[in-house]
């Protein structure tokens, strides 16, 4: 007996329609094929196997990385009314039975496993004693050494194509890196099997980037601009003391802030995890060890301390923002320092030259972003091959395009004081030399007998900043940040010293800070009253179920509801979002909610 998967998209999920390439991945696995889903994060793949899972005869079997990750996902599906189960180490032995049982008397159609309990001694007989509705193997890129959060324990997968060559594969990943695409494709056999692409654009996530100059302001004017102080965000910040002390301001300044890396107790982490999820407030001041897993819809912002790797890496850390396609936020704070010690960690890196070739372009790419002086969406969707057609309208550089002018001159005079000091100072004494000041060092040197003394009288102090970050942005400069951050002019400083190449720098160097453009971001009918009534609802029923707060109703689905004030369950029943069960379980108490507060 199958199902129609458009009606199950409507009645199970409440949804009114597929979106992007849903439709046709699911037609193409009702149809018994297998392939390859690549989607930006919140893009919509978990439907592209969940459909097919409740349409197809047997169980769907559900690869899956983490187990915070196969709980959300189970709570979800419970809410809607699907029989769906995860088979992980932290149940006990009663949840374990019920698990089997619903395996073996059919009545599962979804279940949750890891890959290294998948590929245990006999899982597989077990599990396909029935019939076997099809594998989908979630977070795929785990499986390429190439991609960046390799899984030794996903090369076992391998064996799927050949042990079940009649049930479909499908495979979903955020990553679009070529190299990890061919990799999924070779290790799951889908070299024949079509790749579904979506686009990467996520359009409601406001792209900015800015130099981190004060990292706190900074910070502080990103969480007034993208929640208001109230919605959940994660900032990442690099390392394990950076995200305690981040947390440690944050929470004096009235945030409710947590800090989440690998060095803290396993116990610790899981907390945060399930605060995170239960839809709480929460700053999360992380490392990258924070995210995979995170299915919470209703992210609001996510920011960066220090240049991330590569673009892959940071949009997919940014694209757990926002997955509701509310408004969310990101925002990228980076120094000149972060693209010196970058490039010095792949130098130094004990990777082959060919994989060095590859971060490197990936770091270039990075910074590229970065110092974007146009459309910064259009330049973060070219590094993966896509094209927009016009400005997105909403990143910074769109919202107050930075007027570019030639900054060769300050550029000249900067390289020309390093290479006269021997390359031996940094920034601050090269300032001075340049601003012809008479400091102790200058005079124990005889700085101020140099041609290039109080030559740069006319850049203000703050300006050379930006002079350095433009010129080890385009490579010739290096900073020796494992030494004394000594300037370093490279080989390509010399086709700029003899003015055959520009530099061109930013107004924002020029301008102080205050005198540039602000901009309001939307909300999420945040102080609509009857849209919070409606959350204090939902945050009582989710405590009382001790479920996160999403799996519930989104808020997206809440605004919408606190919009068309439904006042029976028929129109309630119209709202995308409210499927059939959610009606049944929530629908009277809702209509209630909506009347009590008038
Ligand atoms: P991904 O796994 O690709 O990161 P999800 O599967 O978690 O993304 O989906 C992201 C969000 O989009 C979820 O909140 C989901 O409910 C919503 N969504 C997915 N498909 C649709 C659709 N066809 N219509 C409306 N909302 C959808
Ligand atoms: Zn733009």
């Amino acid at each position: 007996m199958t199902r129609d998967p458009v009606a199950v998209l409507h009645e199970v999920f409440g949804h009114t329609g597929f979106r992007g390439r849903q439709g046709e991945v699911v037609e193409h696995v009702m149809a018994g094929g297998s392939g390859l889903v690549l989607m930006p994060t919140g893009g919509g793949k978990s439907l592209c196997f969940q459909i097919p899972a409740l349409c197809r005869e047997g169980l769907a079997i559900v690869v899956s990385p983490l187990i915070a990750l196969m709980e959300d996902q189970v709570a979800a599906l419970r809410q809607q009314g699907v029989a769906a189960a995860a088979l992980h180490s932290e149940l006990d032995d009663a949840e374990r039975r019920d698990v089997w049982r619903g395996i073996n008397e059919g009545t599962l159609k979804l279940l949750y496993i890891s890959p290294e309990r998948l590929g245990m001694d006999g899982m597989l007989e077990r599990l396909s004693q029935g019939r076997i509705a099809l594998f989908a193997v979630d977070e795929a890129h785990c499986i390429s050494q190439w991609g960046h959060h390799f899984r030794p324990e996903y090369r076992a997968l391998s064996f799927l194509r050949s042990g079940f060559p009649e049930v479909p594969r499908l495979a979903l990943t955020a990553t679009a890196d070529a190299r990890t695409v061919d990799d999924i494709r070779a290790q799951l056999g889908l070299e024949d099997a079509p790749v579904f692409r979506a686009s990467f654009d996520r359009a409601n996530i406001y792209l900015s980037a800015s130099p981190r100059d004060q990292e706190r302001a900074q910070i502080r004017a990103f969480l007034r601009e993208a929640a208001d102080g109230r919605g959940a965000g994660i900032v990442y910040c690099g390392t394990r003391a950076r995200a305690e002390q981040t947390a440690d301001w944050l929470r004096a300044d009235g945030h409710d802030a947590m800090p989440f890396h690998a060095g803290m107790p396993s116990e610790d982490k899981r907390d945060a995890h399930r605060r995170f999820a239960r839809g709480d407030a929460v700053v999360m001041c992380a490392t990258i060890a924070f995210g995979m897993g995170i299915d919470r819809p209703d992210v609001r912002f996510v920011a960066h301390l220090s240049l991330p790797q590569g673009p892959e890496g940071w949009y997919q850390e940014i694209g757990r923002a926002g997955r509701d396609g509310l408004p969310a936020r990101a925002l990228l704070l980076y120094g000149a320092g972060d693209i010196a010690l970058a490039r010095h960690r792949i130098q130094q890196s004990p990777a082959s030259e060919d994989q060095k070739r590859i971060e490197r372009a990936r770091l270039d790419a990075m910074v590229g972003i970065a110092e974007a002086g146009s459309c910064r969406r259009r330049v973060l969707l070219r590094c993966f091959g896509e094209d927009l057609e016009a400005d997105c309208g909403n990143c910074d550089v769109c919202a107050s395009p930075p007027r570019l002018y030639d900054g060769s001159v300050a550029a000249q005079k900067l390289l020309s004081a390093a290479l006269r000091t021997g390359s031996r100072f940094g920034l601050g004494h090269l300032v001075d030399v340049l601003r012809g000041r008479m400091t102790d060092k200058i005079a124990q040197f005889g700085h101020d007998k140099l041609p290039t003394y109080g030559v740069g009288k006319d850049v203000p102090e703050g300006a050379w900043r930006g002079v350095v970050r433009q010129l080890v942005a385009q490579g010739a400069l290096d900073i020796a940040v494992e030494n004394h951050g000594e300037l370093v002019p490279t080989e390509a400083a010399r086709p700029v010293m003899r003015g055959e190449v520009k530099v061109m720098l930013r107004d924002e160097v020029m301008r102080p800070r205050s005198q540039r453009a602000s901009r309001e971001g939307p909300q999420a009918g945040s102080d609509d009253p009857l849209f919070g009534a409606l959350r204090e609802w939902r945050k009582a029923e989710a405590r009382s179920q001790q479920v996160p707060a999403y799996v519930i109703f989104h808020d997206a689905t809440l605004a919408e509801i606190a919009a068309r004030r439904p006042e029976n369950l028929a129109s309630l029943r119209e709202v995308p979002g409210v499927g059939e069960s959610k009606l049944q379980r929530y629908g009277t108490a809702v209509l209630a909610a909506l009347a009590e507060a008038g």
